[in-house]
């Protein structure tokens, strides 16, 4: 096996054994499956970084490669980019298949597999507890950008109230050497935030860079507030995701991470944060928001700092759409059953669009799809409900199922005015708390007891199963 050759040289003799395939192990079976580069020459962190991860993601050769910056100006730290950028590698990163994913992630949410606490973690061989941000390789992505973003940081807090943990996503600005932006979506880390902010304390928060994808997919997931997306992470890698206790801040972050940034999220100061470019490939606004007082960095020897890229990259949106179909299938089939699977399209910013396979029993069946979609994903805006015999991860077959199989007149339902995302181009005002948009249901699917309509037209079955079998007859004897 090739090494990478970063990965074991300058190690002391490793604390405790680390994961069963930790960020730097998956690397190693990318790079033994011929999908990993490197780029050796020194990198700008800003901007250059960024146009070589779209000119890879644009290269058919070396779109499904991972990428390693070895040099990044100003930094001693190598960068991984292009990880979680195709529907592919994440599913390779899980050991599974894109089409096999879904269920894997599902019945991993129903069989959590509780962190483990250990000692000694390899996260914390080296220990900074006078922080400097600027030791970290972050790159500036699109041109409107505030600043440098760290985009990969998996934040871990606790529910003040009740103590439960959360994994989460959210997107940090760098203001000073020891000082963050953050930019929490209205999601539960939010709901811990103003729980601290109420007992007029700071929220502590560990920033872990460098997790297993799984980690990530899971933190995407739209489970119930106060359940630990950790534990579904562990069913995801079969075993207990093991944590440690951080050195600066009462908080635990994952023992194999390769940075963890420990801080406190501040609950009165505020800083101009943004603009940044965001899912829909349009920046978000500057704005007041929240700071996290970074109280100590802890990383591994020569750690690897996880890049996701944003904006117009498919990077962001890709590592969305994984993690939130599971959850969007589990609730639309707790109201109709019979559910066959789902699709939240990379085009649709992983957010706005989905498309559904239903066995239908029943008419009105689409709609009430389109409702329990709607108010299980508050981003969701347009439903497109299509028969099971429809592959929704292709969309010719999607196309076929709306050229044949919809009535603009019947088949188009319209729900106006549901709160939005001030995000979302269309919603009626680009500001927090006054953004709502119009949504759609589209049905897509088959009237009723029209069979006769819809006897597709194909060469007969056996005729082709018969070619298939004696095809060497056909080229073989030329
Ligand atoms: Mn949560």
């Amino acid at each position: 096996m090739t090494h990478v050759n970063y990965i074991d040289a300058e190690r002391k003799t490793p604390t405790v054994k680390t994961h069963a395939e930790d960020f730097r192990s998956l690397l190693s079976r990318f790079e033994e499956a011929g999908r990993l580069v490197r780029v050796g020459v020194e990198v700008d962190p800003v901007f250059e970084l960024a146009a070589v991860c779209r000119h890879l993601q644009q290269d058919p050769d070396k779109r499904e490669h991972v990428v390693v910056f070895e040099n990044v100006r100003g930094s001693s730290f190598p960068l991984v980019g292009n990880l979680c950028d195709s529907r592919n590698k994440i599913a390779f990163a899980m050991g599974t298949t894109p089409r096999e994913s879904i269920d894997r992630v599902l019945s991993a949410t129903g069989n959590p597999i509780p962190v483990e606490l250990v000692e000694q973690p390899v996260s914390q061989e080296v220990v900074i507890t006078s922080p400097d941000l600027g030791l970290l390789p972050i790159p500036t992505m699109s041109e409107l950008d505030g600043g440098p973003y760290i985009t990969a940081g998996l934040h871990l807090t606790r529910n003040p109230i009740t103590g439960v943990r959360n994994a989460g996503i959210q997107r940090n600005q760098v203001h000073a050497p020891d000082l963050l932006g953050i930019y929490m979506a209205p999601t539960h880390m939010l709901q811990h935030y103003l729980a601290a902010q109420e007992k007029g304390v700071a929220l502590p928060v560990a920033i872990a860079l460098g997790v297993h994808p799984s980690l990530l997919v899971a933190s995407q997931l739209r489970l119930p507030y106060d359940t630990d997306e950790l534990a579904v992470a562990g069913a995801l890698v079969g075993e207990p995701v093991r944590m440690a206790r951080c050195v600066a801040i009462d908080a635990e972050a994952p023992a194999d991470a390769e940075i963890v940034i420990e801080g406190e999220v501040l609950p009165d100061e505020r800083r101009l944060e943004g603009p940044f470019g965001e899912f829909a490939r349009l920046y978000g606004p500057a704005r007041e928001l929240p700071v996290v007082r970074v109280r100590a960095i802890t990383h591994r020897q020569r750690p690897l700092y996880h890049n996701v890229m944003s904006a117009s990259s498919p990077e962001n949106v890709t590592l969305g759409a994984v993690g939130r179909e599971p959850s969007l299938l589990k609730a639309l089939r707790s109201s109709v059953p019979t559910v066959e699977s789902v699709r939240i399209t990379i085009g649709g910013g992983a957010n706005f669009h989905a498309v559904v396979a239903l066995r239908k029993n029943f008419e009105g069946e689409p709609q009430k799809v389109g409702f329990a979609a709607f108010a299980a994903q508050d981003l969701i805006k347009h439903i497109y409900v299509v028969d099971e015999d429809i592959d929704i991860f292709d969309d010719e077959e999607l196309h076929y199922a709306l050229a044949t199989r919809m009535d603009p007149s019947q088949d188009i339902h319209v729900v106006e005015n549901v709160k939005g995302n001030p995000l979302d181009p269309m919603s009626t005002e680009y500001q927090p708390g006054r953004a709502v948009v119009n949504k759609m249901i589209v049905d897509a699917t088959k009237p009723m007891g029209s069979e006769d309509r819809y006897r597709t037209a194909e060469v007969p079955a056996d005729v082709l199963e018969r070619v298939a079998k004696d095809w060497d007859r056909y080229l073989g004897g030329a």
